[in-house]
């Protein structure tokens, strides 16, 4: 800090201020004293300087008269991409969007009327690249000697990724319970559309061809189906679906629909696809993926009612630690990466971030049911993947969807259903049900091919009711989830009766539920519900005739 040039040396402007008072040299007469005591302002001022530049937050002042930045420190250049050179000397009309401007000027105003301590929690402001950035921001008068407010200090802290995962963790929260709402929902609604459309094709079967009101009947039974097609979609959504997960090629799923998605797109609609030449092993349901391709091509043609282009493609991902920070989202590991990508209408921010909620739409009634997207999160999510939108108004939308890349073998239960004549017996069956229409479609159907049946209305009568009986029953077709004792609970007692006793499970919930709630033991077998009649007495045929 020696040898400054004699223009910028304090001391020679003092001398110069002075010289009206006479005759006498400043530097000669009290230079030693003067000079220490600038060396140690100069030096407790670049102290300060260290310190307000260090502070990881952005720190301001602003002169309370024409609210002009009188000073910036490093965090605040580094934040909104200016240089300081560039800032002082400006106010927040210069350098921001019109209505952020007024509103910092307002609580600047506001903050120096009230002469005390402002917090505002938070604002949002357009940095120099042009991303919007939220702030906390806290704002605070500073007096001068007469109690005047002079400056106005300013400390902002930058709390948008905080923001963002905070969004992300509620959003996730949010599905979680709209899941479980639906999936509760369509698990009972499941159990009744059984008995509908159990005794409805019961009926069928026995009035043969030539009854009078048959063309009624069918419309209950269309309509049963239509309302199980519904019940699947909540089901599907909620992760309640059944699944069957076979190792594949992502690109050879992909090159299967795309003929399918031709048609559904029309003619105006130019499809391109870009598949990675390397092989994408994933373990997927295909039938469940290609149910997420049609609605994603089904939405971008809705949004490119003049036409445009569809675009497909694949490829593989790695998902690491800085990917889940920049997006907010996902687990390490590799993917296989899906994107359908249209340059179609577009969405704002507002419909972006409700889009996966089940019946949610922007369609007029009639046109759109709301259950496309959600549906394609439930199977995304299914199958332990993750799916992330991009979209800007008028100009496209970029779906991406992540899958899980296999790397094990995979023991899979792949086995082709060959279809036989369906054959009855008249061995004796125990059924524990808690649901009474379940209860009496299955005694019905049992009945009606020659079974005996018991019934139990929970696993302690299940028990009790085998304890009696335990040398005429051969099968139990039990409930896994009933009251006051499960199925699996059931199942144990009666096999210290029996340890030969054969078992088939019921349920309204996929094998994951079951698998995670400990309840299946290994080898059981299961039939899920909505049970067809014809599935549930194949099944019972099989199990009986095993060895
Ligand atoms: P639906 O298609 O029946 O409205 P979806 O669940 O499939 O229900 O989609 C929900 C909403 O998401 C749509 O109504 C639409 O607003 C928006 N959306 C989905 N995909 C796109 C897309 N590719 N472009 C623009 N908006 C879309
Ligand atoms: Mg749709």
């Amino acid at each position: 800090m020696k040898n400054r040039s004699d223009a910028s040396d304090p001391l020679d402007v003092l001398q110069k201020k002075l010289a009206g008072f006479g005759e006498f040299s400043l530097r000669k007469t009290y230079y030693p004293e003067l000079q220490q005591s600038l060396e140690d302002l100069r030096e407790s001022e670049a102290f300060l300087k260290n310190i307000v530049d260090n502070i990881p937050a952005m720190v301001f002042v602003k002169d309370a008269v024409e609210l002009r930045y009188v000073a910036f420190n490093k965090a605040g250049e580094e934040l909104l991409g200016y240089s300081r050179e560039e800032l002082l000397g400006k106010n927040d009309r210069d350098l921001f969007p019109e209505e952020q401007a007024a509103f910092f000027t307002g609580k600047d105003r506001e903050v120096l009327a009230r002469g005390d301590l402002l917090e505002i929690p938070e604002e949002t402001i357009k940095t120099r690249s042009g991303d919007d950035r939220i702030l906390r921001v806290r704002k605070i008068p500073l007096f001068d000697v007469e109690g005047k407010a002079r400056y106005l200090l300013g400390i902002a802290e930058d709390i948008t990724d905080r923001k963002r995962l905070e969004e992300q963790l509620l959003q996730s929260q949010k599905m979680e319970a709209i899941g479980q709402l639906a999936g509760g929902v369509a698990h009972d609604f499941n159990n009744i559309l059984m008995v509908i459309m159990g005794y409805g094709n019961m009926l069928k079967m026995d009035l043969g061809p030539d009854f009078p009101h048959k063309e009624k009947l069918e419309h209950i039974i269309k309509a049963s189906e239509r309302a199980a097609q519904l019940t699947r979609s909540l089901l599907t959504f909620s992760r309640k679906q059944v699944m069957n997960p076979q190792p594949a090629n992502l690109n050879d799923v992909v090159k299967q629909v795309r003929h399918f998605l031709e048609r559904i797109i029309g003619e105006d609609i130019q499809l391109k696809s870009v598949l990675a030449p390397e092989e994408l092993s994933v373990v997927v349901d295909s039938g469940q993926i290609e149910q997420v391709m049609v609605n994603l091509a089904t939405n971008a043609r809705d949004a490119m009612p003049k036409g445009g282009i569809l675009t497909l493609e694949t490829g593989e991902t790695e998902v690491d630690e800085p990917f889940i920070q920049a997006n907010g989202f996902g687990k390490p590991g590799r993917y296989a990466l899906i994107s359908v990508s249209d340059t179609g209408t577009g969405m704002d921010e507002k419909t972006r971030l409700r889009i996966f909620e089940p019946f949610f739409t922007t369609k007029e009634v009639g046109r759109g049911t709301g259950l496309g997207m959600a549906i394609v999160y439930g199977i995304v999510k299914q199958h332990h993947g993750f799916v992330n939108v991009y979209s800007e108004p008028g100009i496209g939308t970029t779906f991406r969807i992540y899958l899980p890349i296999s790397t094990g073998e995979f023991a899979g239960n792949g086995e082709g259903v060959v279809p036989e004549p369906t054959k009855g017996g008249s061995e004796s069956i125990l059924v524990a049900e808690d649901d009474a229409g379940v209860r009496k479609l299955v005694l019905e159907v049992l009945t009606g091919f020659g079974y005996t049946v018991l019934l139990a209305e929970n696993g302690l009568e299940a028990v009790e009711k085998f304890r009696a009986n335990r040398d005429s029953i051969k099968l139990i077709l039990m409930d896994i989830i009933m009251p006051r004792m499960n199925g699996k609970e059931a199942y144990r007692e009666i096999r210290l009766i029996d340890p030969d006793v054969k078992i088939l499970y019921t349920s309204g919930y996929t094998l994951d539920t079951i698998q995670s709630r400990d309840v299946i033991d290994e080898g059981a077998e299961l039939v899920m519900k909505p049970i067809q009649p014809l599935e549930l007495l194949r099944k019972v045929r099989e199990l009986l005739d095993r060895q």
